[in-house]
């Protein structure tokens, strides 16, 4: 199977489109057609490693069987995501579940494609013959730079250099991203937000007399953001997966349909789900919740993107996000694969900030998709009340997803069986989970881990209580205008 980019640039082997990450001409690769689980039976014993390298094999066409294996091997091990389960399903209700994404070693749902993509990545770069060192650039609004930090801390032959907004993550991530550890790896903040920090890394990737300065010195740059194939592609997994144990778990039936619910940021996660629905997974509703920021719920109400809006620092800052830049896939797909319309938005939302889909479009998207979005107050609320009533501890982000699928729910009346994606371990925004519980949360990030285990009862994950002990490695910021001469000075060029 070959990728072609959004925006028409010709199509690469799936080896080609992770060494890239972004196609030459700005898009994104997309896979040329979307392969049929029609075994779904067949796939019902296998372990979520089994599941993983059937759904990875049928895209990595270029792999052998026996690279997929060991990629697969050397990422989901009980040791890195606590037990087999890897991805578990959680009953929350009658008729929702929580698919818990965060029992990897950073605590957040990146670790799921993170702990697989170093992997992917170096195996994509044997096959093109490419013998340069691969430099991951990384803008973060958390999660991601230390999911990446960790992926690909002292892996041969890669470096990573990760970039965040220096105001719009919370003091845990920030510890985790500064005290990294490896000899590959570098962090600095950013004076902006999160789409300053990431426009400074696309247009990094888009330089290329840059490019060819660091070519002169070995090194290749890649990506880690989401954009990348690598990073979608085990995102798939964890949706197929769920739905396997539902059915096994006799939750549902052969034939039955449910609806999935994804706190969105940058569309990667809801949209491996929608990737699910097209290999066969009979998904009735994707849900995408948004925070305050809720570029993405007016999108898809009216059908018009507006970047111009305000943007809010939320208690749930990993979908502090204005421009989702995977939503382009799927305006992709659902424009009949016209890359010719896809430039033209994208066109118009960086030079007017705004595009608009026609109406016959609009109404597919809204066949296929259902947004809502919360504020911060809602968030707390639904955190306290989920706690006290089902005894089950959610994050912010978690929260937000909660929130939104009741407004489904209330609005629609349908009331099948859902399942609700937990982006994050509670203790990961401690200080805001324990706000909403109502307790004072005037004490530093460690005591409040303890006041948190107090209350709830939940297990401190190790990953989180060592930071402690940990010195702080890396204390620089830059303005976005000087990532260039930041990435210079990370690489000792
Ligand atoms: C990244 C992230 C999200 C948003 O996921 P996208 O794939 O960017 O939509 C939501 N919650 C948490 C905790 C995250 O880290």
């Amino acid at each position: 199977m070959n990728f072609r980019s959004t925006r028409g640039d010709a199509a690469v082997s799936a080896s080609r489109a992770i060494v890239k990450g972004l196609a030459p001409d700005g898009g994104l690769y997309v896979p040329e057609s979307f392969p049929k689980i029609d075994n779904m039976e067949a796939l019902l014993p296998l372990s979520y490693k089994e599941r993983a390298k059937y759904v990875l094999s049928r895209y990595l066409t270029d792999f052998t069987a026996e690279e997929v294996d060991a990629c697969v091997e050397a990422a989901y091990t009980a040791e890195k995501f606590g037990s087999e389960e890897i991805a578990p399903l959680k009953k929350l209700t009658d008729h929702a579940y929580v698919l818990e994404l965060w029992h990897g070693p950073t605590c957040a749902f990146k670790d799921m494609a993170l702990q697989i993509l170093p992997h992917l990545l170096t195996t994509s770069m044997q096959k093109c013959g490419i013998r340069d060192e691969v430099c991951i650039l990384v803008a973060t609004s958390g999660d991601t730079g230390k999911a990446a930090l960790e992926g690909f801390k002292d892996v041969d032959g890669t470096r990573v250099l990760v970039f965040f907004p220096r105001d719009g993550v919370s003091n845990i991530q920030k510890k985790q991203m500064v005290t990294q550890e490896g000899k590959n790896v570098g962090v600095m903040a950013v004076e902006g937000n999160f789409d300053d920090a990431q426009n400074g890394v696309k247009a990094i990737f888009t330089d290329e007399a840059y490019g060819a300065f660091l070519k002169e010195n070995g090194i290749s740059l890649s990506s880690a953001n989401s954009i990348n194939w690598g990073r979608l592609v085990p995102q798939i997994v964890y949706y197929v997966s769920a739905y396997l144990d539902l059915l096994k778990k006799g939750e549902l039936g052969e034939g039955d349909t449910f609806n999935v619910v994804v706190p969105t940021g940058n569309f990667g996660n809801i949209l491996a789900a929608y990737y699910a629905k097209k290999m066969g997974v009979p998904i009735h509703k994707l849900i995408c919740a948004s925070n305050a920021n809720d570029v993405l719920t007016e999108f898809i109400c009216t059908g018009v993107y507006n970047k111009k809006r305000n943007f809010h620092l939320t208690i749930s800052p990993s979908m502090d996000i204005l421009i989702s830049s995977n939503l382009e896939r799927f305006l992709y797909d659902l424009s009949g694969e016209d890359a010719e319309k896809v430039s033209d938005w994208m066109r118009d939302l960086k030079e007017n900030g705004e595009y608009w889909i026609e109406d016959d479009m609009l109404e597919k998207m809204q066949e296929i998709l259902w947004a809502g979005s919360c504020d911060d107050a809602e968030t707390k609320e639904t955190i306290r009340s989920v706690f006290e009533k089902h005894g089950y501890l959610a994050d912010t982000h978690t929260a937000v997803a909660l929130r939104v699928y009741d407004n489904y729910v209330e609005k629609t009346g349908d009331t099948r069986k859902t399942v609700i994606a937990s982006t994050a371990n509670p203790y990961k925004f401690g200080q805001s989970v324990l706000d909403a519980l109502g307790e004072s949360t005037d004490i530093d990030d460690f005591e409040i881990l303890s006041a948190l285990n107090k209350k709830s009862g939940l297990a401190i994950p190790e990953a989180l209580s060592s930071l402690q002990n940990k010195a702080s490695r890396f204390e620089k910021a830059c303005a976005p205008e000087k990532m260039r001469e930041a990435v210079k000075e990370l690489l000792l060029l």
